[in-house]
């Protein structure tokens, strides 16, 4: 769970968080989230354009993972489970942060970042009293006020709690922290219900929730966010090829959603650093503007969850293998990708500056199209005579690429510059000659790539084909 275990910036690093947050604020990405009360930590909202942009990345991951695939099937399940599920991950017992208090400013740190970000020291697998010795014996200081008078390390449990209404023995439940588990809950249930045979993956895409004790970096670290997970069942012997099959289908799903394979890089968790349940560990980092973090991560989680959960629940969850004709019990490969973090990496790596011929300059959104949150803008080039009908009539032979926008108000300019800032692949423009029988261009519309700037004729009856071809084929 640390931060930083590389410190190199990459790529974006000349890229501005605080513009790229500028911009998902003014064209309705992200919203500070309960701005009206005066914020509320860590909260956010996605707007307009960031709900269509979430809900791509995740019917992409969905089609590409789940759907296209005859050996995946996916499930919904809930956020709140039986609480003895966390008992048997090991979420309630080993489920923490190490964390300090200033005494001083009452700024709440975690000890890791802390130490790491003072003396470069990695605190992973140190007991709370050892942190607490390198912090007092290196003097290390609050950030926030630069006071030494720090109070003991101490565990922090990550998971949200909360009381249930019926009444009971123990009527505390808790809030996911991950998805997977409700996957190895339904394990039984999906083999018995469907004729997957192993090697086989469940899917599943939803809300987690983690206390963590210093959220931050925009969207990156949250107490409330999205993960797009998959169980994948297999037999022991040969987990190794599994695995390095699914680090590729990684790294092609980190090239098919746009991002750079020189931002993308593969980390291999040290043996000795490895959590209680894996026997390897890869993890995908992004070099984000503020340094190189976890993206995704990829994990051989042996057959831990479910002998776990059999010894929890008393069920038998051994299926039977129709290779060898003998009972058995799963091992499992976790491929996991954060949503949030994904929206980040995208708008990342897709917004640009640049400066054009004339000396002027212009923010610009490189999204792919699969998740423009906008597919294709039209426009009509004067709100009168016949242009606007004319627009909104190409635009309905268009709804099949998705989202499509309308827009008549302002300088043709002006409307270009908008939707270059929100990513939208290709604007369409209707003109007087669309309208005009003795023009050569009656009947056909300009259109306008969003990357090159290049404009260019193409007749109505040509669109839907020329689009396809050019803009969303794969899609
Ligand atoms: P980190 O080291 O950044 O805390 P982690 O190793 O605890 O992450 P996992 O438990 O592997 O993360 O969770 C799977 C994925 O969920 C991560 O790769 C990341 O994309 C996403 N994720 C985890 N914690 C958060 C968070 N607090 N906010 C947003 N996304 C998160």
């Amino acid at each position: 769970m640390g931060d930083s275990k590389q410190k190199t910036k990459g790529a974006n690093a000349s890229k501005s968080m605080e513009k790229i947050v500028s911009l998902c604020k003014r064209r309705g990405f992200v919203f500070p989230g309960s701005e009206i009360y005066g914020g509320f930590g860590n909260s956010y909202t996605y707007g307009p354009l960031g709900a269509e942009l979430k809900k791509n990345i995740k019917d992409l991951w969905w089609k590409t993972f789940v759907q296209n695939r005859e050996d995946m099937v996916g499930i919904d399940g809930d956020i709140i489970l039986h609480p003895r599920t966390w008992e048997a991950s090991g979420h309630v017992g080993g489920f923490n942060d190490q964390m300090v208090d200033c005494k001083n400013c009452k700024a709440r740190l975690r000890a890791d970042h802390l130490v790491e970000e003072a003396i470069q020291m990695d605190c992973e697998g140190k007991s709370d009293e050892e942190v607490t010795e390198i912090i007092r014996g290196n003097s290390i200081k609050c950030p926030k006020c630069g006071s030494t008078d720090l109070t003991e390390v101490r565990k922090f449990n990550l998971m949200f709690s909360t009381q249930m209404a019926k009444t009971g023995e123990n009527s505390t439940a808790y809030l996911r922290p991950e998805t997977a588990q409700a996957i190895f809950l339904e394990f039984k249930n999906v083999v018995d219900s469907t004729r997957l045979k192993l090697p086989f993956g469940i899917g599943q895409i939803g809300k987690a929730f983690r206390n963590e004790i210093t959220p931050g970096n925009f969207i990156f670290r949250r107490l409330e966010f999205e993960q797009m997970e998959i169980e994948y069942f297999i037999r022991p012997e040969n987990w190794e090829e599994i695995f390095e099959n699914w680090f590729s289908e990684m790294k092609k799903w980190c090239a098919d959603i746009g991002l750079n394979p020189a931002n993308f890089h593969e980390y291999e968790h040290p043996t000795e650093k490895l959590s209680h349940y894996s026997k390897r560990t890869i993890d995908i980092e992004y070099d984000f503007p503020f340094g190189r973090k976890e993206l995704y991560g990829l994990a051989y989680r042996t057959d831990f969850d479910l002998s776990q959960h059999e010894k929890f629940s008393r069920k038998n969850l051994h299926i039977h293998d129709d290779a060898t004709g003998q009972k058995i019990l799963p091992h499992v490969i976790e491929p996991t990708f954060g949503l949030d973090r994904t929206i980040l990496a995208v708008l990342c790596e897709g917004f640009c500056e640049e400066t054009l011929e004339d000396g002027s300059t212009r923010a610009v959104l490189k999204l792919v199209p699969a998740l423009a949150p906008v597919k294709i803008a039209v426009f009509p080039l004067m709100k009168k005579d016949g242009l606007p009908e004319k627009s909104r009539e190409i635009m309905e032979k268009l709804r099949i690429f998705g989202n499509i926008e309308y827009d008549q108000s302002g300088a043709i300019g002006k409307r270009y510059r908008r939707h270059d800032e929100i990513g939208t692949p290709v604007c369409i423009t209707v003109d007087y000659d669309t309208l005009d029988e003795n023009s050569a261009d009656f009947e056909s519309v300009t259109i306008r790539d969003r990357d090159t700037m290049q404009q260019e004729r193409v007749k109505i009856a040509d669109l839907v084909s020329v689009l396809a071809e050019r803009y969303f084929g794969g899609c």
